[in-house]
């Protein structure tokens, strides 16, 4: 619990009724989707900026952690309060300050879900392209803080190309303006990248202008499965190599078809090794020819079955199954580790080879999953935390799948991002001098370290 002083002096900005600092009151406020648990002293929901701004002021004052809160869906425990202090959620900040699709842009607060962003721009028949699996919970602040991306940020790429401008208030509570309406906008340092993927370490954001896209003309999705893994992740880099871009390319192993048939029951093929969920967009002239193609590549390595949707109806079908994982999982083990390695997407069959190897050397289970024309893997290994023996095994085969990544070129998220999870492992893709870098800019930006303490800086 804060002194009590400080304590009024909190409420004084926001009121009493958005101050919480009872432990039944502020016990969800200290997890988020990855394992660990830290309770804050006190969360508090700001309506405004100035009200950011002057929560900072009091917090650098009192040298008290400050970590930003939207839905609590990071994988990585980026918005655990390891350090205690105050959680500020940004629930009610929560509006749509203009839809401007002839600018091409929306203007929100940062509580604003991702779905409603969607939900704003269909009747214009333009879309926001980030698409996390979370979409439906998860908000536009927590999307930039992670910088998320999705399925079909294939094509379309991740939340940092679509940030025209930001409002931030930084640890000083001084409240900073960057970017502009503009889709073209060179003028000085783009800032916005600063702050993308910085995981509330640098500043709150409060405001944000995204770019949106036209709805395109045509959707053709197909279902392929394979009797060999191998050929599966062949098949993407055969069809990636030819010149198409997919919207999506999303791989699922044999396990992970079971796990999901097992509990859903859609009629997925038991006996494929592997299985590929293949979307292209664009004209219709142009999506036909690249459906052809790609059906042709399939072909090639040995596809056994081949579904197309002919409706949208049957395209929401063939997506039932993949958007179905991460529920399924939860309920396989205690406890889920979903990781997120990428690798350049030639090294994707390589990749996958190695998980299965090292998940096998430790006798663990890895379910494999992957928005695989971009590398990014997410291998799921169910395990339960409080079983030390099972939980060694597991960190060391995460240790093991990070280093191999490294090896192989890639990265260790290309989505999820770093929080608590996997700043153990950052020297496996930085070098000192980088990470030295990395501390350097947040030592000038956020000098008594209060903005969100313990994490990957
Ligand atoms: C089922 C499931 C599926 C998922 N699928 C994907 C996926 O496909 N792609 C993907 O990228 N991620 C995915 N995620 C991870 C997660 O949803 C994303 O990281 C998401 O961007 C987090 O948003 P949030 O609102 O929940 O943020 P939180 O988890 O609340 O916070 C995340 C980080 O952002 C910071 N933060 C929040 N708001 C602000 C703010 N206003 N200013 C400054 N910092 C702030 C927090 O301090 C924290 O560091 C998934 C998670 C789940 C549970």
């Amino acid at each position: 619990m804060l002194e009590t002083q400080i304590k009024n002096e909190l409420i004084k900005i926001v009121g009493k009724d958005r101050y919480l600092d009872r432990q039944e009151e502020i016990f969800c406020y200290a997890y988020d989707a990855f394992l660990v648990e830290s309770l804050p002293d006190a969360v508090i929901f700001p309506e405004t900026t100035h009200e950011v701004s002057k929560i900072l002021q009091a917090a650098s004052r009192h040298k008290i952690p400050v970590t930003g809160r939207g839905a609590g869906t990071s994988l990585c425990g980026a918005s655990v309060p390891i350090r205690q202090g105050i959680v500020l959620c940004f629930s009610k900040m929560d509006k749509i300050i203009e839809v401007n699709t002839r600018d091409r842009h929306i203007i929100v607060q940062p509580g604003v879900v991702n779905a409603d962003v969607q939900k704003a721009l269909l009747p214009f028949r333009f879309f926001y392209p980030p698409d996390p699996g979370s979409m439906n919970t998860s908000t536009i602040g927590g999307n930039i803080a992670m910088n998320a991306g999705g399925p079909r940020c294939l094509k379309y790429g991740v939340t940092a190309d679509y940030i025209l401008g930001m409002e931030v208030v930084l640890a000083s509570g001084k409240i900073i303006r960057f970017g502009s309406k503009n889709i073209k906008d060179v003028t000085g340092y783009k800032l916005s990248s600063l702050f993308c993927g910085s995981e509330g370490t640098l500043g709150v954001i409060t405001e944000a202008t995204l770019k949106v896209m036209p709805i395109p003309e045509a959707v053709k999705t197909l279902m392929v499965t394979f009797d060999n893994l191998d050929n599966t992740a062949k098949a993407v880099t055969d069809i990636i190599g030819s010149g198409i871009i997919p919207v999506a390319m999303e791989l699922m192993d044999k396990l992970t078809l079971n796990a999901i048939e097992d509990s859903a029951n859609l009629g997925l093929d038991r006996k494929a090794e592997g299985s590929l969920l293949i979307e292209i967009d664009g004209v219709m002239e142009a999506c036909e020819k690249e459906m052809k193609k790609i059906i042709e590549k399939v072909k090639k390595n040995g596809a056994v079955n081949i579904q197309t949707a002919a409706s949208e109806l049957e395209r929401e079908s063939l997506w039932t199954a993949r958007r179905s994982a991460y529920g399924v999982f939860a309920k396989l083990a205690p406890d889920i580790i979903t990781e997120d390695v990428t690798v350049p997407v030639s090294k994707v069959p390589l990749m996958i080879r190695q998980i299965m190897e090292i998940a096998d050397r430790y006798g663990l289970k890895a379910y494999i999953l992957a928005h695989a024309g971009d590398g990014n893997m997410h291998p799921m290994i169910p395990t339960d935390k409080e079983n030390k023996d099972d939980w060694e095994k597991v960190e060391k085969a995460f240790s093991e799948i990070f280093q191999a990544a490294a090896k192989l070129g890639g990265t260790l998220s290309g989505e999820h991002g770093i929080g608590l999870a996997k700043a153990p492992y950052l020297p496996f893709v930085m070098n000192k001098d980088t990470m030295d870098f990395i501390k350097t800019i947040k030592q000038a930006v956020d000098p008594d370290l209060i903005l969100n303490p313990g994490k990957f800086v």
